[in-house]
């Protein structure tokens, strides 16, 4: 059965973003420290973004807006306004942080797009990840972009259909269990898991067993393999 339609995932998938992350998760700890332990400031941020998640959605600038609402928690107000300041620069840095695609990639992309179309899936805000897919040099190889709230099975199968084909023709691939395997199987569709070796905490999940429709690659260049395989 040809596979004609491939969904990609963009952070962690295309090109690094969680580094961003750890990065500033480890500025914010240290920046707090006078008012509480590491792991005391992780569970209250992971607690915050939780609940925030359904109130600005994913990315940079929802995880700026955490943690200043967690530094004043934590601090009970007190915190300097020079430190929201450092808090505000640590989201600014993140918005325009250089972006780097993972190796190899971009063959893998080049590759794909001569078998199937390639539509880039991705949730979180949709400037900042218009503007990393511009920054990436990657746009080219995509057929079609989508920056979705969330990745449930019902945005897989009115993406997949919008983009002239169907959910159980398709195939998805990225980093995350979580966001793009689960719901894709769930869905009736094929699913990829490319793995990354940082995994936000929000976004770990079993990963399937046996599953007929599902498989774990070594990398994105691994894809049009399997493909052929399924054709
Ligand atoms: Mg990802």
């Amino acid at each position: 059965m040809p596979l004609s339609l491939v969904g990609i995932d963009a952070d962690d998938t295309l090109w690094h973003n969680e580094p961003v992350f750890r990065l500033t998760h480890q500025r914010f700890n240290d920046l707090l420290a006078e008012f509480a332990d590491a792991e005391v400031i992780e569970a209250k941020l992971a607690e915050v973004e939780r609940h925030n998640l359904a109130t600005y959605g994913y990315g940079a600038k929802g995880f700026t807006l955490s943690m200043l609402e967690t530094a004043l928690t934590l601090s009970n107000s007190k915190i300097a306004a020079t430190a929201i300041r450092e808090i505000l620069g640590f989201g600014r840095e993140m918005m325009t942080h250089p972006v780097e695609p993972l190796e190899g990639v971009e063959d893998a992309l080049k590759e794909l797009a001569q078998a199937a179309r390639l539509i880039l899936i991705t949730k979180g805000d949709l400037f900042h990840q218009e503007s990393k897919l511009a920054a990436s040099g990657l746009g080219s190889h995509f057929s079609g972009v989508e920056i979705v709230s969330e990745k449930t099975p019902e945005t897989y199968a009115r993406t997949f259909a919008r983009h002239g084909g169907s959910v159980d023709h398709a195939v998805m691939a990225g980093n995350s269990v979580r966001s793009d395997i689960l719901p894709m199987l769930e869905a009736g569709g094929w699913a990829a898991l490319v793995p990354y070796p940082l995994v936000w905490a929000h976004e770990a999940a079993e990963t399937p067993v046996n599953h007929p429709r599902f498989r774990t690659l070594g990398s994105l260049r691994e894809l049009s393999g399997w493909l052929g395989d399924l054709s």
